[in-house]
C-alpha cells in the first residue's frame, strides 16, 4: 500500500485507537488475517481542513473545506464526495463516543486519491486512452426495447475515439467491428498499449423502474486478499472513476448510479488505471430511449473525455500530462557539418559530398514543417 508520506504519518499516529476499537467488533475477533483497520473522521477533518457543516439529513455528517463536500454517517456503507455517490468497501461505524470511524482502505484507496489525486504515487503521463466496446459478435449484451448494448457500446466507442483524438490521445479500441472478445484479448489489448488507460464501455439492465449510470472500478488490494495486476493502481483507479463518473452524471443529469468496487476479472487483470462505464439502464424506458439517440451519446462521449482530461491534468499538474495536438517530430537540427567527421585517409571523397544531400533536403523540408 503506497501512502503519501504525511497521510502515512497521520496513519501511523493513529494505530493505536483505531485497533482498540476494532477490538470492539466481533467479526473483526472472528477474523484476525482480514482485520479491517479504522480512522476516526475528527483527526482525518483536521488533515484535510474539513469544517463541519449543518447537514440536511438526519444522522449523515456534512464536512468540507475549498475544494469539495463530504457527506457521511454511521452504518452507511456509501458516502457522498462533491455530491457523488461513492460506494465503500466497508461501512462506516460509530466509534460510541459521537465520532466516526473509516475504514482505512477507504480513507487511503479512495478518499485520498479523490481529494489529492496529485499525491497519487504511481501517477504517470496519460498518451493512450484504451477504449473496450462491450460485449460483441454472438454476446449481444443487455436487450432492452430501446437500446442493444453491443451496438450501442461500438457507436459510442467510436464517438468516444473521435472526441478523444481531438484532445491529441492516442486511442487504440481492442475492436473495430462487432465481433466478440474474450477478456482475455482485452486485457492483452490494454497491458499492450503504452501509458495508457483503460475504459470499458456497458449497458445495464433490470427492472423496468431503474435508472442511472454506474462507474465500476477494481476492488482494492486488502490484507490477506490476492495481489492483482489492477493493484498497482488502486489510488489512481478511485480518481479516474471518480473524475469520469462526476462528469458523466453532471453533463447528462442521469440518476447517480454511484463509482462502485467490483470483482471483475476484466478490470482486476488490467495493468493501468481501468474503469467500467455503465451508461445507463437499456431496459427503462426514458433513459433507454435517450441512449438509442446520437445527440446523447455524443453528450456522454463529450463527458467521458473532460473526465479523462481532469483525471490527466489533476494526477500531475506539475507535468503537461495533455499530449500535445499533431505534434511534429523534431529531428535533430540539420547539422550536415556536423555528420561524420571527414576521413582523409578512406577513399572515394564523391560519395561522401553525395551524402550530404539528403540532408540539404531534409533541412528545406524542416523549414516547411515549422510554417
Ligand atoms: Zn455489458
Amino acid at each position: 500500500m503506497t501512502i503519501a508520506p504525511t497521510l502515512r504519518a497521520l496513519i501511523l499516529s493513529m494505530a493505536t485507537l483505531s485497533s482498540t476499537a476494532i477490538a470492539q467488533e466481533p467479526s473483526a475477533v472472528s477474523a484476525p488475517a482480514q482485520e479491517v483497520r479504522y480512522l476516526p473522521l475528527e483527526q482525518l477533518r483536521s488533515f484535510y481542513k474539513l469544517m463541519p457543516r449543518q447537514s440536511g439529513r438526519q444522522g449523515v455528517r456534512t464536512v468540507s473545506n475549498a475544494g469539495t463536500v463530504l457527506e457521511l454517517g454511521p452504518g452507511m456503507r456509501e458516502l457522498s464526495i462533491g455530491g457523488y455517490r461513492w460506494q465503500l468497501s466497508h461501512p462506516l461505524k460509530d466509534d460510541g463516543a459521537g465520532d466516526l470511524l473509516i475504514s482505512e482502505v477507504d480513507m487511503v484507496k479512495l478518499i485520498d486519491p479523490v481529494l489529492r489525486p496529485s499525491y497519487i504515487a504511481e501517477r504517470r503521463l496519460v498518451r493512450t486512452v484504451v477504449i473496450d466496446p462491450g460485449h460483441g459478435g454472438y454476446d449481444t449484451g443487455a436487450t432492452g426495447d430501446y437500446v442493444h448494448e453491443a451496438d450501442f457500446t461500438m457507436q459510442l466507442a467510436h464517438e468516444l475515439q473521435a472526441q478523444l483524438t481531438k484532445r491529441g490521445y492516442t486511442v487504440v479500441l481492442t475492436h473495430e467491428q462487432n465481433r466478440h472478445m474474450s477478456d482475455q484479448q482485452r486485457i492483452a489489448c490494454a497491458n499492450g498499449a503504452d501509458a495508457a488507460i483503460f475504459i470499458s464501455l456497458h449497458l445495464n439492465c433490470g427492472r423496468s423502474d431503474i435508472q442511472g449510470i454506474e462507474t465500476y472500478t477494481a476492488a482494492p488490494d486488502a490484507p490477506g486478499a490476492q495481489r492483482l495486476p489492477a493493484h498497482k493502481h488502486d489510488a489512481a483507479n478511485a480518481a479516474l472513476a471518480f473524475a469520469v463518473h462526476s462528469s458523466l452524471v453532471a453533463a447528462t443529469g442521469a440518476q447517480d448510479g454511484a463509482c462502485r468496487r467490483a470483482q471483475y476479472s476484466l478490470l482486476n487483470s488490467i495493468d493501468c488505471p481501468a474503469i467500467m462505464v455503465l451508461a445507463g439502464y437499456a431496459t427503462h424506458k426514458d433513459e433507454g430511449s435517450k441512449l438509442a439517440t446520437p445527440e446523447y451519446r455524443t453528450k456522454l462521449a463529450e463527458a467521458i473525455t473532460e473526465g479523462v482530461s481532469t483525471f490527466a491534468r489533476a494526477i500531475n499538474p506539475d507535468a503537461k500530462l495533455e499530449p500535445q495536438p499533431e505534434v511534429v517530430p523534431e529531428p535533430a537540427k540539420p547539422e550536415p557539418v556536423a555528420a561524420p567527421a571527414p576521413q582523409p585517409a578512406k577513399p572515394k571523397p564523391k560519395a561522401k559530398a553525395s551524402n550530404k544531400k539528403p540532408a540539404k533536403s531534409n533541412k528545406r523540408r524542416n523549414n516547411r514543417r515549422r510554417r
